[in-house]
């Protein structure tokens, strides 16, 4: 990425250093803890992590912790373990609400300054003074309150005098101003609500825009990114900024991640959650990265796909495709290869000697230049996947057919000899015959056959259970998509498939990732237990939606 040319934000630090603006700059991931991370939260995570790594500065994790009602410690703990998963650090972590106090001064200031006042107005009032944005709104008739009442009536509303909604703070702006976020926007709302945090300290809760820029002041942030529907609230972050003559941090946007098929908003993943369209937040099939971790995609893969996207300054929507392909391109190189067979067909080796058995070398990664191997049993009954055989097949068909030959996979060459039927005509079990001078590594037959194919002994096949999924989403694009999502569910996205592993799958751990030649990438669930192991698809070996 080092020859890549710089994007945008990039550009923008590099100016700002070399013009020596900052000494360093500091960055901030700002989650609300009401829901789990998701791929876009990657997005700007690897973003602002990255500028800091990148150009010397550092990060913090900041929680925005001003809505009482939707936040919860447990989302807290699973946003600081994804954001450690994917390789980050933060410098500080830190919550909006640590600075409730210093905001609440904030709040005084105004008054004080003549640029805030309490309002009784209802929301519906209030909603209904903002005008539109072709016509200018009106004022509120608590907009002339003095600086005196103002600063009872706040304190008041702290204190718990009035219940919810009886009044909230707002900036005195101007309510004919072309922008609708500086028509006297809403500082302070009355919420008697527990906090996660702050318990019932507060009665009084600030607004987004009256906590997020002045948090970025507080901590002396530098570059504060966030998304393109933020843009119009950058005049209000900046003229907070200047009237509380707080350190200058600067809002600068890029577009949010968008990806095909996919949903990506913690308030409709939290619906697929609650309404049991999927296991959970940490269901494989969930954009979250509990999800994507849970399903195998590696660290290194969303960091790369972060990377290749780049950073946009348009709304524009992602192919999954290319997040897969990174995933891909990594398990390639650190998988571990095994053989698994999902739909057995049963070869019966009439020259091999029964009871007879031995181990086979197979290698563990051909792309790992210390590659090790692992023991492969082979004996006289093997299985080979039903589609790997065809009793009548066509001249291109490099698999077994009668009087055909194939390698088994780190084995021996063999030939279909017959076909063992039962009454009704099903194919029961293929008789073939080995070749013994073709073992894999020391072949001496000098026969060349075309095509190579997993399989699995019988007698020591172990059952596993393998989850294979699809889109979750039958449509590319949701965002165009008309009424409810859900009903966009692709109702196949998950197909629970018995299989049989090759027993060097019973020293499977969730740490590893494996390759199952020929079917494709696949990690342990932790579902597993002793008795029985649970296999998820991370994905198939090549693209199957590629047009
Ligand atoms: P959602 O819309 O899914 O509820 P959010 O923006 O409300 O997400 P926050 O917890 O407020 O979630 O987001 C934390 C940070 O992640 C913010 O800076 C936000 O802009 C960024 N972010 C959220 N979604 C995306 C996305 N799809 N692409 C890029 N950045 C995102
Ligand atoms: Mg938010
Ligand atoms: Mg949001």
């Amino acid at each position: 990425s080092d020859e890549k040319s710089l994007n945008f934000l990039e550009e923008i630090v590099d100016s700002d250093l070399k013009a020596g603006k900052y000494k360093q700059i500091i960055t901030r991931f700002p989650p609300e803890p009401n829901g789990y991370l998701h791929m876009g939260h990657a997005k700007s995570i690897c973003l602002n992590f990255g500028l800091a790594l990148k150009y010397g500065g550092y990060t913090n994790l900041r929680f925005d912790d001003t809505n009482p009602v939707t936040e919860d410690t447990e989302y807290v703990e699973s946003i600081k373990n994804d954001v450690q998963w994917l390789g980050f650090q933060w410098k500080h972590e830190l919550y909006a609400s640590d600075y409730f106090a210093q905001l609440y001064g904030f709040g005084i200031k105004l008054i004080e300054k003549g640029l805030a006042y309490v309002d009784d107005s209802t929301s519906e009032e209030i909603a209904a003074q903002k005008g539109t944005p072709t016509q200018p709104g009106t004022d509120s008739p608590y907009r002339n309150r003095s600086k005196e009442e103002n600063l009872k009536l706040f304190q008041e509303m702290k204190e718990g005098k009035y219940p919810d909604g009886a009044k909230v703070l707002r900036a005195r702006i101007d309510m004919g101003h072309i922008n609708m976020h500086m028509r006297d926007p809403i500082l302070y709302r009355i919420k008697h609500a527990h906090h996660h945090r702050t318990g019932d300290t507060w009665c009084i809760y600030p607004m987004y825009d009256f906590a997020h820029g002045q948090s970025d002041a507080i901590e002396q942030i530098t570059h504060s990114i966030c998304t393109l529907e933020f843009i119009p609230h950058r005049e209000l972050y900046d003229w907070f900024i200047a009237k509380l003559e707080l350190y200058p941090s600067h809002q600068y946007e890029f577009a949010r991640l968008n990806m095909t098929y996919t949903v990506m908003s913690k308030r409709k993943l939290l619906q697929l959650v609650n309404e049991k369209y999927v296991a959970g937040w940490d269901d494989p099939r969930m954009p979250t990265l509990s999800g994507v971790r849970r399903r195998g995609y590696t660290p290194e893969s969303i960091r790369e796909f972060c990377d290749k996207i780049g950073v946009a300054k348009r709304e524009n929507l992602i192919d999954v495709g290319l997040l897969e392909f990174c995933v891909r391109e990594h398990l390639n190189k650190i998988s571990l290869r095994r053989m698994v067979v999902f739909d057995p067909l049963k070869v019966i080796i009439t020259n091999y000697p029964e009871g007879k058995g031995e181990m086979l070398a197979g290698e563990n990664n051909p792309e790992d230049p210390n590659a090790t191997t692992r023991d492969v049993p082979f004996s006289r009954e093997i299985y080979i996947e039903q589609e790997d055989f065809m009793e009548v097949a066509p001249k291109k068909f490099f698999r077994l057919a009668p009087g055909q030959m194939v390698r088994l996979k780190n084995a021996y060459i063999i030939r279909c000899e017959s076909v063992v039927k039962d009454s009704a005509g099903k194919i029961q079990a293929l008789h073939c015959t080995y070749i013994p001078e073709s073992r894999s590594g020391s072949d001496t037959s000098g026969i060349n056959v075309k095509g190579t194919l997993h399989w699995v002994s019988v007698q020591h096949a172990v059952p596993v259970e393998t989850r294979l999924y699809d889109r979750l989403f039958k449509v590319e694009d949701l965002g165009d998509a008309e009424g409810d999502f859900k009903s966009y569910l692709n109702p196949d996205s998950l197909q629970v498939v018995q299989a049989y592993a090759e027993p060097a799958l019973l020293e499977a751990t969730t740490a590893e990732r494996y390759q199952f030649l020929r079917k494709g990438y696949f990690c342990l669930d932790p579902d597993s237990t002793h008795t029985k192991l649970v296999f998820n698809r991370t994905v198939t070996l090549r693209d199957m939606w590629a047009k």
